[in-house]
This record gives structure tokens, sequence and C-alpha cells, in this order.
């Protein structure tokens, strides 16, 4: 009752649209659910994601859940996840591609989740680190255990947009350090992150991990852009 007179008075939208839902609806209304644009996971490769990282390090598979478009409603998605503190939004989504990743026959694939690393400074002003939002709710659906501490962020990095790859990714190589290493010795990791571009940070990481001992990688991103 309280929550209908809640809604009257504010009432909730849709976050990817911002049309008014309907009370059986949840941060999306039906539509959104049904048009955001979702790939697939685990798409045969070589595909346009995987060949953001092919031939930089061996890995096992690379994700995407939503594709990423410039104005998009998926940006508009992102943009309040990571701006807007919607850290509850995060959560939510994170739970619906977990939730698509159960549908696979995958369940003893990976042993843990590494949301990427943000750098303390960078987390005290946001107040939360959104990649780790995305996490939690992934391992709730798929009861895969989270890595949130052994690995830092020391760097906290610019942007890096007028540089091409190769720079990126050696501008990237300090960027995280591992000071937990038993903690992914012989561990198949998903890093998880919130949006992918080049794919460089999360490669860097990889990379980290991989040289301190993880046995497999693989990356999930929640929006890759094509
Ligand atoms: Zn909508």
């Amino acid at each position: 009752m309280f929550k209908r007179i809640l809604q009257l008075l504010y009432p909730e939208v849709c976050f990817a649209c911002s049309n008014t839902l309907l009370d059986s609806e949840e941060f999306l209304c039906t539509r959104c659910r049904l048009e955001l644009p979702r790939p697939g996971l685990f798409l045969p490769r070589p595909n346009w994601l995987s060949l953001k990282f092919d031939g930089w390090m061996e890995y096992e598979d690379a994700h995407c859940f939503f594709l990423f478009s410039e104005g998009g409603r998926v940006q508009h998605l992102m943009h309040q996840i990571k701006y807007q503190g919607a850290q509850e939004l995060g959560r939510f989504l994170g739970f619906w591609c977990g939730a698509e990743l159960n549908k696979y026959n995958w369940s003893q694939e990976y042993d843990l989740i590494l949301p990427i690393p943000m750098h303390s400074q960078r987390t005290r002003l946001r107040g939360y680190n959104q990649a780790h939002c995305i996490a939690e709710g992934i391992s709730k659906s798929t009861q895969i255990p989270i890595l949130s501490h052994g690995i830092e962020r020391v760097k906290n990095s610019q942007t890096l947009i007028h540089q091409n790859r190769q720079d990126r990714f050696h501008a990237l190589e300090d960027v995280f350090s591992v000071s937990n290493p038993e903690l992914i010795q012989g561990k198949h990791v998903l890093i998880v992150d919130d949006t992918l571009t080049t794919g460089a940070t999360m490669l860097a990481l990889g990379q980290k991990i991989k040289t301190a001992g993880a046995r497999q990688v693989s990356f999930l991103a929640l929006a890759a852009l094509q």
C-alpha cells in the first residue's frame, strides 16, 4: 500500500527509456527487457569481441551482455550505474546476466569472479565500484564467489583515448598489483567490468593475474562497444 502511494507521488521509471514502470516491472520496462541489444553469450569464435583479445594473451572466453551504442538506451543504463549511484541497477543487471550464463552448460568453468578493481581514491570519491555491484549480481545467480581483495589498482590511470592500442597496453602494465597471489593460483578467473571499449584494461588485469598463477582467464563486460 505504502509503495503504491509512493509510486503515485514519485512514479518509478525505466532506467533505460524513462517511461513509467508498471507495478509488476522493476528497473526496466518489459519493452526494454525485450529490446535492449544482447548479442548472446558463448559466441562462436572468432567474433568482433574475441578480436579485441585474440593475440594479446591466452584466454578462455570473452562475453558481453549488452551492445553499447553512442546515445542509445544501453549507454543511458551504464551511465546511471557508473555516475548516478544506481548500484541496485548494477546488481539487477548482473543477476540477469548470471541467469543467462546459467542457461549454458558452463557451471564448472569459472572458479572466481574478479570485478576490475578501482583505485582507492576513486572508490572514495564515488562511494562504490560499479564493476563490483555487477559482480555481486552475477555471483548471486551463478553462485560463483567474488574475489574482492588481494588484487589492487595501484595507479589511477588517466584517459587513454588518444593513445594507440600498443601504447595503451603498455601504459596499463603497472596499473594492477597482486598482493595475495595464493587466492588465484590454479583458478579459472572471470574478470568482470561494466563497459568494454578496447579491452585494454581487462587485458592488463588478465595478464597480471595469469603471471601471478591464475590457471585460466575469461572476460565478461556488462556492455561492450562493437
Ligand atoms: Zn524502458
